[in-house]
């Protein structure tokens, strides 16, 4: 469907958990920044994750919408016991034309085959160094080799294009964007290069965020690729290179007007902007008191014209540059 200023909303992003096996420096809060709401259904997913009965009930009422694509995310979508059988009920939605899942990539290899036979398509990997020593210390612990053997797996699998997103924050692995780069030149690999937001998890690091023009400045060799270009991504390549270089701007060339993306949080809130707090509790809609007295197509009517009311007002832009602070952290919203 179409928001209030036009823009086609056919893409959510759904959490499937708030949890991570990493704690990237950015991105997730220290200890003592661990809450999360408890308020699952019986039998649903951990730490009141939505239940696969939820997600059932939930994704109908999208795609009547106009959703034509989804992709898993987290916190960390590969801690869910039940990602397969998530999969394999969004692959057989008949409206949904493209399925992926952004990842760290710690415990794909193991996964990848049985995740490509349940439908999904593609994966995006989250990789901010390839020194074993920075990726931990920017990740809190995680092993850069468990995810170069997520990123091969993928490959092999076919769980493709694999895109790899890197936020580059100076002083840790500014050094490191050629060798970036040069994975894109070698390998069938789309290097993706996104501006750090301000989230307060990053706001003591917010100074480091190193920009896209910045990067771009020392590495002349890149040539712009037209139908690459999306509404969100700058594609670059360079003679010979076998994957593509992306930039992603949504600090120094904000891309909200071409947004055509919702997001469901792990805890059942649909999100129209990611700098932006308003939500929308999708359980309440499901299991509101009353449910007992609703028919499963009056339940989803009612949810339908919600989320139809709430895309209606998706806000036009972020204000992650006027003081705009986000209730939620990026784990906590699906990144
Ligand atoms: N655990 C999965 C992963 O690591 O890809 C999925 C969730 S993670 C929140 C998704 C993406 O959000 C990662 O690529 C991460 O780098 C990005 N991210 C988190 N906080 C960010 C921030 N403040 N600015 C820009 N990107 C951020």
């Amino acid at each position: 469907m179409q928001d209030s200023l036009g823009r086609q909303i056919d893409y959510l992003r759904l959490s499937l958990t708030g949890r991570c096996n990493l704690a990237c420096i950015y991105c997730r809060g220290g200890a003592g920044d661990t809450e999360w709401p408890d308020a699952g259904e019986p039998g649903g997913g951990q730490d009141g994750e939505l239940s696969m009965g939820e997600i059932k009930r939930i994704i109908p009422c999208t795609t009547a919408l106009g959703i034509r694509k989804v992709r898993l995310t987290g916190g960390e979508p590969l801690l869910r016991e039940d990602l397969e059988e998530i999969v394999a009920y969004l692959g057989s939605v008949p409206e949904i034309q493209d399925l992926a899942m952004t990842t760290n990539g710690q415990g794909l290899a193991r996964r990848a085959a049985a995740l490509k036979k349940a439908g999904l398509g593609r994966v995006n990997i989250s990789l901010d160094s390839l020194k074993p020593g920075v990726y931990r210390e920017i990740t809190r612990g995680g092993d850069l080799e468990e995810t170069l053997a997520g990123v091969r797996a993928a490959l092999a699998w076919g769980l493709e294009p694999v895109k790899l997103n890197c936020v580059i924050l100076k002083g840790r692995n500014d050094g490191e964007a050629g060798a970036f780069i040069a994975l894109a030149r070698e390998q069938p690999l789309h290097v993706r290069f996104i501006e750090l937001m301000p989230f307060r998890t990053a706001a003591g690091i917010a100074s480091a965020g190193m920009t896209s023009a910045e990067i771009l400045e020392t590495h002349g060799e890149l040539r712009r690729l037209e139908p690459e270009t999306g509404p969100v991504e700058t594609a670059y390549a360079g003679k010979g290179f076998r994957g593509t270089v992306g930039f992603i701007s949504p600090i120094s060339q904000p891309f909200c007007r071409n947004c055509n993306r919702i997001r469901i949080t792990a805890d059942g809130k649909l999100k129209t902007c990611l700098g932006h707090n308003r939500e929308l509790d999708l359980r309440s809609l499901l299991t509101g008191p009353d449910t007992a007295l609703r028919s499963a197509v009056a339940e989803s009517a009612i949810a339908k014209s919600a989320i139809a009311e709430e895309i209606a007002r998706k806000p036009g832009g972020h204000h992650f540059g006027e003081g705009f602070v986000s209730q939620r952290t990026m784990d906590r919203i699906g990144g």
